[in-house]
C-alpha cells in the first residue's frame, strides 16, 4: 500500500521526465484501439438503457441517455483523423485534454449511473446488470488506458467508487461486503495500472533511444547525416507556412588530415568533437547541427536575411578558429564554408546542397578560413574545375599527358641554345586543356608532385639524345620546388637518363619569391651545387623586391612575355627590358625574352642586346620527334 502511494505521488511529475516523443507515443497509444472504445461505448449504452426500460425509472432513462449522448460524442472524437498543427508538443497536448475530458465524462457518467440504480431500484437482476457494467468498464480501462495513467486512475475510481457509496445505503451486510471489495478491487487495478505504466513506459522510451541512437553521430553526438537529410526535408516542407529564409552551411574544416597525421587520430577525434559542441550550443533548437562524415559539417538555421546569413557564418568561422586543448596540445583549424540560401538558391535539399557545396568549392578555392554564398555564375567555372580536378586522378596511368618542346635560340636567331618542355593534357572527356589551367589545380589537390616528377623524367629521357650542347628546360611548380625530396628525384631523373646536370635548367616563377623566402633559397641552393641550373621565369611581373633577387642563386632571367609584346608600342616596356637586360648583365646573370611573336619584336630584342630568344616566330612548341630531327638536321632555322 505504502508502495502504491509514493508511485501516485511520482506519477504526479512523470511527464516532466519524459520526452516530448515518448509522451506523444503514450497519448497515441489511448487512440490506438478504437474498437475497443465502440464496443465499450455501444454495450453500456445498451445496457443502461435496458436497466431504464425495465426500472421505468427517469432518472436513470435521463442518465442512460446522457451515457449514450457521451459515448456517441467519443467515438466521434476518436474516429476522426488527428491534426497536426505546427508545434507537435502543443498537438499532443490538445489531444490528450480531449480525450480526458471524455474519457472521465463517460466513467463518471457510468459511476452516477450504477449509483442511482442500486439507491432507486430494489430489483437484484437490474443492480447486478448496473454493477457489472461499471466494474466491467473500469477493468478495462485501468489497462487500455495504462499509458497516461492518471486518466486511467481517474476512469477507474469514478466508474467504481460511487457503486461502493451506492452499496453502503441500507446498511445491508451482503452489500457492505461487497462495497469493501469492490474498493479492494480499485486499489489492485490500480497497482496493476500503474505497472503496466511501467513497464510500457520503459518499452517506449527503450524505442525511442534505439531510434535515436541510429540517427545520432557516434564520435560527436550531434545528428547524423541521416537525420541531417530527415530534418532538412521537414524544414523545407514547412518554410513556405514561416515565410523566412532558410541558410544551409556546408562546412569544412581546413587541414583536418595534417591534424590527424602529426597529432594521432585521438587529437582528431577530439578536435571534432570540440566543433561539434561548440557549433550545437550556438544554435539554437530552430537549426539542425549535423555531422555528414569526416571533417564535414552542416547547419541549417532560419534566417531573415542575407545579411543576417553573413553574421552567423562569420560567428561560425570564429568559433571554429579558437583553439581546442587535447593532451597538452593546442589544436588549431580554420573552417571553409559554402552557404546557399532556400528558397532563391532552391527549393529542393538537393539542389541546395549542391549550391552549397559549389559555394564551399570555391571558398576552399580562395585560400582557407572563408566563407562564400552560392552565386548562379559559379555553376559553370566551378563544376568544370570540379570535373578537371577530378579527371587529372588517373590522367597519368590513362597516358593523357604527353610533351612539347619550344625552342629557345640565341640572339642571331641561328642556333638553338635549349628547348622548353611544355605539358599538354588531352583528357578523354574534355579534350585539350591548357596547362594555365590545369596546373594550378594539380598544386591544389597535391598531384603537381607526381605529374611533375613524371615531365621532368620523361624530359631528361628525350634531352639525353640531343646534341651535347642543348640544354633543356623544365617549369617547377613552387610547390614541387619546396618538397624535401626534390634533390633526391632531380639526381635521380639525372642518373637514370644519364642527362650531364649542366644540361637540366629548372624554371620557377617569381611567386617563390615572394612566399616562404628560405624554404625556396635553401630548394634552389641544394639544386645548384647538384650543378643544375635555375631560371627565374615571368620576371617583372610579381612585384617581388629586388634585394631579394640577389640573393637567389640564378643563372638566367626569362623577361614576361607582356613587356615582349608591348615592345612595338610602349616606350616604357622597352625601357623596362633594358633595364632588366642590364640587371641581368650585373648580377651576372643571363636573360631570355618569351613570347616573341613579331619580327619588330625580335629587332627590339636585338638592341637591347638580350641572350636568347622564344617565341612563335622562332618555333613552336613541337613534338619529340620534330625537335630531334630540327637539331640533328641543319641545327635550327636561320631567321632575320
Ligand atoms: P610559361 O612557363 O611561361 O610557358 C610559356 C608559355 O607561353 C607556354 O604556354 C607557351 O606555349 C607559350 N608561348 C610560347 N611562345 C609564345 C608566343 O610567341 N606567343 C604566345 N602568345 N605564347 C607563347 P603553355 O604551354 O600553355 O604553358 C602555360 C604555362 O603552364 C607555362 O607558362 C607554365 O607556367 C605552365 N606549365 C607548362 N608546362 C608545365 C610543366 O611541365 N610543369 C609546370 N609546373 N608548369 C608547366
Ligand atoms: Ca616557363
Ligand atoms: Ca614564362
Amino acid at each position: 500500500m505504502a508502495r502504491l502511494i509514493a508511485r501516485l505521488r511520482e506519477l504526479r511529475h512523470s511527464d516532466h521526465r519524459i520526452t516530448p516523443q515518448v509522451r506523444a507515443a503514450l497519448v497515441e497509444s489511448l487512440y490506438a484501439s478504437t474498437q475497443s472504445l465502440v464496443i465499450g461505448a455501444v454495450t453500456s449504452t445498451l445496457i443502461a438503457a435496458v436497466v431504464a426500460w425495465a426500472t421505468r425509472d427517469g432518472w436513470l432513462a435521463a442518465g442512460a441517455a446522457t451515457i449514450g449522448l457521451i459515448g456517441a460524442l467519443r467515438i466521434v472524437d476518436v474516429m476522426r483523423p488527428l491534426a497536426a498543427g505546427p508545434d507537435p508538443n502543443a498537438t499532443t497536448v490538445r489531444h490528450e485534454i480531449g480525450y480526458r475530458v471524455g474519457a472521465l465524462a463517460y466513467s463518471g457518467m457510468l459511476g452516477l449511473f450504477g449509483f442511482l440504480t442500486l439507491t432507486r431500484s430494489d430489483d437484484g437482476v437490474v443492480q447486478l446488470l448496473a454493477v457489472t457494467t461499471a466494474i466491467g468498464y473500469a477493468a478495462g480501462i485501468a489497462g487500455r488506458n495504462a499509458g497516461r495513467p492518471r486518466i486511467a486512475l481517474a476512469q477507474l475510481c469514478l466508474a467504481s467508487l460511487p457503486l461502493s457509496a451506492g452499496l453502503l445505503v441500507g446498511f445491508e451486510p451482503l452489500k457492505l461486503v461487497l462495497s469493501v471489495v469492490i474498493v479492494l478491487f480499485v486499489v489492485a487495478m490500480m497497482d496493476i495500472t500503474l505497472q503496466t505504466y511501467a513497464a510500457l513506459l520503459k518499452a517506449t522510451i527503450v524505442s525511442h533511444e534505439n531510434a535515436a541512437q541510429a540517427r545520432r553521430d557516434d564520435l560527436t553526438g550531434i545528428a547524423n547525416r541521416t537525420a541531417f537529410r530527415e530534418q532538412f526535408e521537414e524544414c523545407l516542407r514547412t518554410l513556405p507556412d514561416r515565410g523566412g529564409k532558410l541558410a544551409l552551411y556546408w562546412l569544412d574544416l581546413d587541414r583536418f588530415k595534417e591534424i590527424n597525421d602529426t597529432f594521432g587520430h585521438l587529437a582528431g577525434n577530439a578536435l571534432l568533437a570540440a566543433v561539434a559542441g561548440r557549433l550545437r550550443a550556438h544554435f539554437d533548437r530552430d537549426s539542425v547541427v549535423a555531422r555528414l562524415g569526416g571533417d564535414e559539417f552542416a547547419i541549417l538555421c532560419p534566417v531573415g536575411d542575407r545579411q543576417e546569413a553573413a553574421t552567423i557564418g562569420a560567428a561560425i568561422l570564429a568559433l571554429v578558429r579558437r583553439p581546442v586543448a587535447h593532451d597538452g596540445h593546442s589544436l588549431r583549424t580554420s573552417v571553409s564554408i559554402g552557404v546557399a540560401i532556400g528558397p532563391e538558391n532552391g527549393r529542393e535539399a538537393d539542389t541546395l546542397l549542391k549550391n552549397a557545396d559549389l559555394a564551399l568549392y570555391r571558398a576552399k578555392e580562395s585560400g582557407r578560413g572563408q566563407l562564400y554564398f552560392y552565386e548562379p555564375v559559379m555553376d559553370e567555372k566551378i563544376e568544370r574545375r570540379r570535373q578537371l580536378d577530378y579527371e587529372l586522378h588517373g590522367a597519368l596511368e590513362r597516358g593523357e599527358f604527353h610533351l612539347l618542346f619550344q625552342p629557345i635560340f640565341d640572339l642571331a636567331a641561328t642556333r638553338v641554345l635549349s628547348c622548353e618542355v611544355l605539358l599538354r593534357w588531352t583528357n578523354r572527356h574534355h579534350g585539350v586543356v591548357s596547362p594555365a589551367e590545369f596546373i594550378p589545380i594539380a598544386e591544389d589537390n597535391g598531384l603537381i608532385d607526381t605529374i611533375g616528377h613524371w615531365v621532368l623524367y620523361q624530359a631528361c629521357d628525350v634531352a639525353r639524345g640531343w646534341p651535347a650542347d642543348i640544354s633543356i628546360a623544365v617549369n617547377l611548380s613552387p610547390i614541387q620546388l619546396r618538397a624535401t625530396r626534390l634533390p633526391t628525384v632531380v639526381l635521380d631523373a639525372l642518373n637514370t637518363s644519364g642527362l650531364p646536370p649542366e644540361r637540366l635548367n629548372l624554371e620557377v616563377t617569381e611567386t617563390v619569391l615572394l612566399e616562404d623566402v628560405e624554404a625556396s633559397l635553401a630548394a634552389l641552393e641544394a639544386l645548384n651545387r647538384l650543378r643544375v641550373r635555375t631560371t627565374l621565369d615571368d620576371f617583372g611581373t610579381g612585384y617581388s623586391s629586388l634585394s631579394y633577387l640577389t640573393r637567389f642563386p640564378f643563372q638566367t632571367l626569362k623577361i614576361d612575355r607582356s613587356f615582349v609584346t608591348d615592345l612595338e608600342r610602349s616606350p616604357a616596356s622597352i625601357a623596362i627590358v633594358q633595364t632588366i637586360v642590364d640587371l641581368g648583365a650585373q648580377l651576372g646573370m643571363r636573360t631570355i625574352a618569351e613570347g616573341v611573336e613579331t619580327q619588330a619584336q625580335l629587332d627590339q630584342l636585338r638592341r637591347t642586346r638580350c641572350d636568347a630568344v622564344q617565341g612563335y616566330l622562332l618555333g613552336r612548341p613541337m613534338p619529340a620527334a620534330m625537335v630531334s630531327a630540327m637539331l640533328t638536321g641543319t641545327g635550327g632555322e636561320a631567321i632575320g
